[in-house]
């Protein structure tokens, strides 16, 4: 008698369809391949925020009373196989559930795997992935993160993907025949998506982490109170006033000191100083208050605190002053404009190969205009599809302004009339 125990690792509302999809097929999987299964979605992770890291389960049982004696508890504590459905969740997570950072492959059980969709190499993403005091194995799906949104499901087949690369990991649970037979008769199976799945199964990278692998940080933590600490009642003190940030000049606002929040973010603005105009509008838009007023009016954004949203990005007026760049091309939270101030010819060099690297600004995510999907289906599934620019604020600075022949909306696609 045995189990098998998932654990899918997502970004929030990004990604929930996407999990929802993958823990379903896991159970149907198993029941294909003469198992029991279960799936569920964690408690403490909804409502859920954009990208914040979020969590499904399924549990895959030899019998029906293995699968009931895997339920008897809140959730599981150690998983054979950790999914995670965007590279960047490497760097660790901080959801909802606990509090900290957590290292992504800390419930992974010793000789485990943790199995993962990217396009970086393995030594690129050993960089990020932290440490751990037991070997494990880290697969590879070569594909960008699928995105999308609460309402809509982006069919690039990584749901299948994923299911046939399981089927690899775990034969014993997920044979490769239970999964296509599984992925044939779900809502949205086709026998396109059981060729990827099989494909999937046949590409799929694997390699054995050493303990001396990895990420040596020691993740951001700190001290819960204790029960007998605790007061009888409960009042929340309001979020103190900030304060200048240098020599009695620009601003620092005050920001939560327990949840960053930085773990929810896949890209991060990075900022020209040279070009910024002091505008404003980035630190009036910021919806987490990330931006700090600089003693020369410049604004520059505190890495711990920004979730990554990219509204900044979209509503500066300068071409390129701000430009959301994919987290995995950071290696730190340090600040842009102390950099900056230290040595501009230095930093505009930083800068110009952050933003002018296409692997790291072209996104995916998000719903940006209506056939979207389509093109992206076009190219090879296998690659993630092709890359898609038009309609998205930084990539094409058209969309800066409301003026532009042949610029279209960012939201339906349309071209814009003259003058609108
Ligand atoms: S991406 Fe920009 S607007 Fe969004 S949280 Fe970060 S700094 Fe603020
Ligand atoms: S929106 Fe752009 S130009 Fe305006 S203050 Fe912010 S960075 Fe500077």
């Amino acid at each position: 008698m045995s189990a098998l125990i998932v654990e899918v690792v997502y970004r929030g509302i990004f990604q929930k369809n996407l999990a929802a999809r993958i823990a379903r097929g896991i159970v149907l999987s198993a029941r294909k391949s003469g198992r029991w299964g279960i799936a569920f979605g964690r408690y403490g992770d909804s409502p859920q925020r954009n990208g914040i890291p979020a969590k499904d389960f399924a549990i895959v049982a030899d019998t029906k009373e293995e699968l009931e004696q895997n339920m008897a508890r809140y959730e599981p504590k150690d998983t054979d196989v950790t999914v995670v459905l965007d590279d960047t969740l490497s760097k660790g997570v901080e959801s909802w559930a606990w509090y900290g950072l957590q290292p992504i492959n800390r419930l992974t059980v010793p000789n485990g795997t943790v199995l993962m969709t990217s396009l970086q190499s393995f030594d690129s993403l050993l960089k990020d992935i932290h440490k751990r005091d037991t070997p494990y194995k880290l697969s590879v799906l070569r594909a960008k993160a699928s995105f999308s949104g609460l309402w809509v499901h982006k069919e690039d087949h990584t749901e299948a993907r994923i299911l046939g690369a399981l089927a690899k990991i775990a034969p014993h649970f997920l044979a490769l025949d239970g999964v296509s037979q599984a992925i044939q008769e779900i809502d949205w199976g086709s026998d396109l998506k059981v060729a990827s799945a099989r494909k999937a199964f046949e590409r799929l990278e694997t390699r054995e982490v050493k303990i001396t692998e990895g990420n040596g940080e020691i993740p951001y933590s700190f001290e819960m109170p204790k029960w007998w600490e605790m007061r009888e009642g409960i009042s929340i003190p309001a979020i103190p006033i900030g304060k200048p940030k240098e020599g009695g000049q620009g601003y620092v606002p005050e920001r939560n000191p327990y949840f960053k929040k930085f773990t929810t973010r896949t890209m991060r603005p990075v900022i020209d100083f040279d070009t910024c105009v002091k505008c404003n509008l980035c630190w009036i838009s910021c919806p987490d208050s990330v931006f700090d007023v600089m003693p020369d009016g410049t604004f520059d954004a505190a890495m711990e605190a920004c979730c990554g949203c990219g509204v900044c990005e979209a509503v500066c007026p300068v071409e390129h002053c701000i430009t959301m760049v994919n987290e995995a091309a950071f290696e730190d939270n340090a600040s842009q404009w102390d950099m900056w101030r230290k040595d501009k010819a230095a930093y505009k060099k930083w800068l110009l190969a952050k933003i002018g690297d296409k692997a790291t600004t072209v996104r995916s995510h998000g719903f940006r205009f209506r056939g979207q999907y389509e093109q992206e289906l076009v190219a090879d599934l296998e690659q993630g599809g092709v890359e898609i620019a038009a309609g998205i604020p930084g990539e094409n600075a058209a969309h800066k302004t409301r003026n532009v022949q042949g610029g279209s909306s960012i939201v339906t696609g349309v071209p814009e009339a003259p003058g609108a």
